[in-house]
């Protein structure tokens, strides 16, 4: 079991929001490791002026 639970880490499985830990809805092409929702958040922080 062990095994298993790390391969999955290893995998696909490690990418996540970092903001709120979703697996779902992220996406990779802004490298920020957060979901589309977190990033709506912080992109004018990040200086993203419009997004979606
Ligand atoms: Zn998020």
């Amino acid at each position: 079991m062990q095994v298993k639970y790390a391969e999955k880490f290893r995998g696909k499985g490690l990418r996540k929001c970092r903001i709120c830990g979703t697996t779902r809805g992220l996406s990779r092409k802004y490298g920020l490791h957060m979901c589309r929702r977190c990033f709506r958040e912080v992109a004018p922080q990040l200086g993203f002026k419009k997004y979606g």
